[in-house]
Parts: structure tokens; C-alpha cells; sequence
């Protein structure tokens, strides 16, 4: 056999992506799952970014772009932080790559060194702390409970600050809770990075649009313009368009930590596809009310799901402020036993009883940091929601 690497051994597969796979296997075989695994919106891309990607085929756009992005879509991208973030970024302060998720790897490829520290809220997306071990670094998981909402508190981050501390990966909204840091939550948190110049700040705002209140987004540079030399902005079309497949990213930041990371994607991937950049821009440039009907959708989701869960004994969930998932709590479930007998100890164990026994695929708390919790997304239709709630009751009344 082949000896494998180090790096390879020290990170596990992407969790969603593996129950989503064991899901649509169960499905395959003929099983009736619903699967609420999935991270992506279950929308098709609107009509005038896909014709956008087969005009630009047709126009040739079929060959290497630029390593950091074509200009017409970094110019888009400028112009979206001016519109919607506040913010003032030139195209040459701008990259782009194959989906948000490269963009921060090249981002801690470019920057970390072995033993160098990140600081990854829990619960977290599940890439974070496994990239950072993919490029050597270690994560430093900081427990974020019910409590705070979810949110990392001023004195959790003071605390968890060492001298090794590279940067704070933040996720607003988040995945999996749909948390939100207001201005006054995130001024307490620049407050902090102001005092420790050697800590960098990377944002996760690919669920920027998806959020309940209408609120405009909140951007750690336009509240503390001090960081921007030290803050990347990291975003994409996938979320906010429905364009997971396109994999189109972006990340706004100094121009030095973008050369460095440009450097490690001329190196791997070159460039992001020229064709899908296009469809990136014409989705930035053009009509934006398809955001405003999906965002919509999700909401009424959310109420539903919310209601739903909440209506179960042995499962509550507060109400998420934006993204597409709930974070329900499981505590209640914990010590209770299957009708076969077996003993529930864990979220995942829930899961699994959930897939097992009522063919409703969800993910375990664990798989993000934070347990007894479970993650169920919400980007699928209204009908699935309320199958798979009466399926829920009906799996945790069966319960002794
Ligand atoms: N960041 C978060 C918090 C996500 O949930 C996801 C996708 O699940 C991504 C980044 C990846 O986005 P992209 O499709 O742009 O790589």
C-alpha cells in the first residue's frame, strides 16, 4: 500500500458530507428518508446567472482566468462590500477562489505555521478545526453555549488568547446555530483584537443574506477600521444564489496575505472557472429579488421547524436568527431507551435512531463541537418539515 501522509491522517471527511452520503445510500436501497442533512439551498439557481454561465461559454470563456479572479468580478465583488457591507475594498485587495471553503484554506496555508493557534468557536462549522490541522496549525475549540446564544463573549476570547494565537475564525451567521453577532456584540469582540495586534481576524459571512430580521449585515472592519490590515473577509455566491456547484468564493483583505494566498492557489488550482466566475458576477450585478424570496422561504420554514421540534418531549430549540439549520437540543432524549432496549447516550446515538427507526437523516451535535444537539437543515420543502416532524414525535414517543 501506498504510506499515507501525516496531514491526511490527522483530519477526518467532511461529517455532513458523509450523512448525507450514508442518507441518499439508504435512499438508493429504497428507503424513505427525508434528508435534513444537507447544507446547500435546495432552489435552482435563477434563470439569468445560468444563462450568464452558457453566455459566457459560448464567448469563449473556456480557458484559464487569472489566478485572483477575472476583473469583471472582482469589480462586482468591490461592489458588493461598498453596497452591502460598508466597506471599501480596490479589486487588487480582492481574490477569489473555488468556493468560500478554498479561500479560507489557502488563507491558513498561506499563514500558519506548526503549533500556530486558531480560534474556532464551538459549535462550528465542521471544516474549520480540520483545516487548520490540515495546515499544521491547532485549533483552539472555545465552548459557545445556549447561554451566550451560541456567541463567543468578550472574556471567552480574552481568555483563550495566547502568544501563538494566529487568528479568530468567526461565523456570523453561523453554522449550525444561525447565531448572529449584532454591532454591540461585535464591537465587544474587535474591542479585544484591538488590545492583541498579533491576532488576525478571518469572518465567515457566507450566510450573510439569510438572515430573519432584515437587518443589514455587520462588518468587523466598518466597526473597527483599525483591523482591517489584519482582517480577511471571506463570502461566495453559493448561499445567498444557490450556487453550490459553481464552487465561487471570494475573500477581501491586505494585499500581502492576498499575494501569499494567490501564490498557494497558483499552485493547486490555478483559478476558479472562468465560466462560473461570470455567472458569480451577473449574479452580483444583476436582479437581486430572488435573495429576498428565498430568504423569505427559509423564514417560514424556520417558524415551522421551530414549532415543530419544540412541540416534541425531550427536544427544544431556541429560534435562530438566520442560515437555514436549527440547532435543537437532545438533552431531554439522553438515558431514555429505543424500543429495542438499546440505551440512547449520545446525540450522534440520536441520529442514528432518527435515521434508523424514522428514516429522518439529521446530524449529530458532536460533528460541530457542541453536545447533546442536533443540526437539521431546513433547505427543503415546507411538506418535508412536517413529515418529518410527525416522524420525530412519533420516534421519541416510542421512547421508554
Ligand atoms: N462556510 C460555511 C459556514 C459553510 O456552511 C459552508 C458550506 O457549507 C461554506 C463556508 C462553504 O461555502 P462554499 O460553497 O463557498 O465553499
Amino acid at each position: 500500500a501506498i504510506p499515507l501522509s501525516a496531514r491526511v491522517q490527522r483530519i477526518k471527511p467532511s461529517p455532513s458530507m458523509m450523512a448525507r452520503m450514508r442518507a441518499q445510500q439508504l435512499k438508493a436501497q429504497g428507503r424513505d428518508i427525508i434528508d435534513l442533512t444537507t447544507g446547500e439551498p435546495d432552489f435552482d439557481t435563477p434563470a439569468h446567472i445560468q444563462a450568464a454561465a452558457t453566455a459566457a461559454m459560448a464567448a469563449g470563456q473556456t480557458r484559464y482566468a487569472p489566478v485572483n479572479g477575472t476583473p469583471r468580478l472582482r469589480k462586482a465583488i468591490s461592489a458588493k462590500f461598498a453596497r452591502e457591507n460598508g466597506v471599501t475594498y480596490a479589486i487588487d485587495e480582492i481574490t477569489v477562489g473555488s468556493g468560500a471553503k478554498q479561500v479560507i484554506f489557502n488563507a491558513l496555508a498561506a499563514t500558519l505555521n506548526e503549533g500556530d493557534e486558531v480560534i474556532v468557536p464551538a459549535p462550528y462549522w465542521v471544516s474549520y478545526p480540520d483545516m487548520v490541522l490540515a495546515c499544521d496549525g491547532k485549533p483552539v475549540i472555545v465552548p459557545c453555549g445556549e447561554n451566550t446564544g451560541f456567541k463567543l463573549t468578550a472574556e471567552a476570547l480574552e481568555h483563550a488568547i495566547t502568544p501563538r494565537t494566529r487568528w479568530l475564525i468567526l461565523n456570523t451567521p453561523s453554522n449550525p446555530t444561525g447565531a448572529f453577532y449584532d454591532a454591540a456584540e461585535m464591537a465587544a469582540l474587535t474591542d479585544v483584537l484591538l488590545r492583541h495586534p498579533h491576532v488576525a481576524l478571518m469572518t465567515d459571512d457566507i450566510y450573510e443574506q439569510i438572515r430573519f430580521d432584515g437587518g443589514a449585515p455587520v462588518c468587523p472592519v466598518a466597526i473597527a477600521p483599525a483591523l482591517r490590515e489584519r482582517t480577511l473577509l471571506v463570502n461566495g455566491v453559493s448561499k445567498t444564489y444557490a450556487m453550490t456547484g459553481f464552487r465561487i468564493g471570494y475573500g477581501a483583505g491586505p494585499k500581502p496575505l492576498l499575494a501569499a494566498m494567490n501564490v498557494i492557489q497558483s499552485q493547486t488550482t490555478s483559478a476558479a472557472a472562468a465560466m462560473s466566475m461570470a455567472a458569480a458576477a451577473a449574479a452580483l450585478e444583476g436582479d437581486q429579488s430572488f435573495v429576498g424570496t428565498a430568504r423569505a422561504a427559509y423564514k417560514a420554514r424556520r417558524d415551522r421547524a421551530v414549532e415543530l421540534l419544540n412541540a416534541i418531549d425531550g427536544i427544544s430549540c431556541a429560534t435562530p436568527d438566520g442560515a437555514f439549520y436549527i440547532y435543537p437540543s437532545c438533552a431531554g432524549l439522553i438515558g431514555r431507551r429505543r424500543p429495542d432496549g438499546s440505551l440512547l447516550e449520545t446525540d450522534l446515538d440520536v441520529a442514528m435512531y432518527f435515521l434508523e427507526d424514522a428514516g429522518v437523516a439529521v446530524l449529530d451535535g458532536s460533528a460541530y463541537g457542541l453536545s447533546p444537539y442536533l443540526r437539521l437543515s431546513i433547505a427543503t420543502s415546507l411538506d418535508a418539515l412536517e413529515d418529518a416532524g410527525a416522524r420525530l414525535k412519533r420516534a421519541c414517543e416510542a421512547l421508554h
